[in-house]
């Protein structure tokens, strides 16, 4: 079997009402999707998460050498692709486009075979994920103490057993938004925070010592990505456990972050850290050093799914135990116009816990008048 196409389908959608993070507003939201065609006629699906016109060229760039290679040879492809661009991009794009390539080649070997990834990838330890939601950003009018309160609260009634809120405002602000969110969801949910790196480790930790009283399940980038010992920093300093890893790419920048037990939570993005081949490496590294794993996770459906067929295989990091300690999935509530629009079939909550597609491959189906609809012009 050949791959005699590569595809890139770059999305775009504006927004209703924009809403901002630490570092800026968005105001609208894209992804770029990545097929792969094979001489038996079946298709794989990836996604890269990154500026998707620029994932678009790093991936059309891998495609002269993709086509007519065999599509179940996912490790020495990686491995090619990735020493073919080493000198210019162990990180950032061209891994994050190497990335939907991985994921569309697993969905592949999973349709050939009629299973599911999760299947090829060590059988499933889950049927489902808890899921945590993501959300709680800044809009333009009213007060964040109330209306983050109201949203983290509707989170709570649909059933997620912990939220995720955007901090990075201001010191004394994400003190008090913090312990309005706390309020608004009693002491029997997770709640954690997430800075987006806006802070130095001195800010950094003057926040976690304010928050310190209401319970954080983790604080998240609090500083640069580039600071592995900013992190351990604060991670020392606070009794709050520290999460980073949504720009960080590959076993070799995850080993650093790892061996240096700069964080307790580890946070690959499957479609930017390097794939699914390259996230189950990360996963193990992680697993061994008895450190937890919850992939970040801002795409649509295909991004969703790829995070589920993981999850579904990774050990809990206390067996056999009463209380095991599972992955969770970051779920995300904000708008976006196609998430689940280019699925045939979303994928949906049910109570918080988020089932894993048992199809063949991802165990999606890609709905192509959505992909035209939503195309960059
Ligand atoms: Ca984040």
């Amino acid at each position: 079997m050949k791959i005699t196409e590569v595809r890139t389908h770059p999305l775009e959608a504006g927004l209703s009402r924009s809403f901002a993070y630490s570092r800026g507003q968005y105001a609208t939201r894209m992804a770029m999707v990545v097929e792969i065609e094979t001489d038996a006629g079946l298709i794989g699906w990836g996604e890269c998460y990154g500026p998707a016109r620029i994932n678009a060229a790093v991936v059309e760039h891998f495609r002269p050498f993709l086509i007519g290679q065999d599509p179940f040879r996912t490790e020495w492809l990686w491995h090619e692709i990735y020493a073919r661009y080493r000198d210019h991009g162990q990180k950032g794009v061209v891994i994050q486009g190497l990335s939907g390539v991985d994921i569309a080649l697993w969905d592949l070997k999973g349709k050939i075979l009629g299973q599911p990834i999760h299947r090829l990838m060590g059988g499933p330890l889950r049927t489902e994920v808890a899921a945590y939601a993501t959300g709680l950003y800044r809009r333009d009018a009213g007060k964040p103490e109330v209306y983050l309160a109201e949203e983290a609260a509707g989170y709570c009634e649909e059933g997620f057993s912990a939220v995720k809120l955007k901090v990075g405002f201001g010191i004394d602000e994400d003190a008090r938004v913090t312990q309005a969110v706390r309020r608004a969801i009693g002491p029997d949910r997770g709640l954690m925070v997430d800075a987006n790196h806006a802070y130095d480790t001195v800010a950094a930790i003057r926040l976690g010592r304010k928050i310190e009283p209401f319970d954080i399940g983790w604080f998240e980038e609090p500083v640069i990505p580039e600071d592995a010992a900013g992190h351990l920093a604060v991670k020392t300093a606070l009794t709050i456990p520290v999460a980073s890893g949504e720009c960080e790419f590959t076993r070799f920048g995850f080993r650093d972050l790892i061996a240096q037990r700069a964080v307790d939570i580890v946070q690959p993005d499957t479609c930017a850290a390097g794939g699914l081949s390259e996230c189950k490496k990360i996963a193990d590294m992680t697993a061994a050093y008895g450190l937890r794993y919850s992939p970040h996770v801002w795409g649509t459906g295909i991004a969703v799914a790829a995070s589920l067929q993981l999850l579904a295989v990774l050990p809990s990091l206390t067996p056999p135990s009463f209380h095991p300690i599972e992955p969770l999935l970051e779920f995300d509530r904000t708008e976006h116009p196609f998430r689940m629009k280019i699925l045939t079939q979303p994928i949906e909550h049910a109570r918080g816990k988020v089932a894993v597609p048992q199809g063949p491959g991802l165990g999606i189906e890609i709905d192509r008048d959505a992909l035209r609809h939503f195309r960059v012009r």
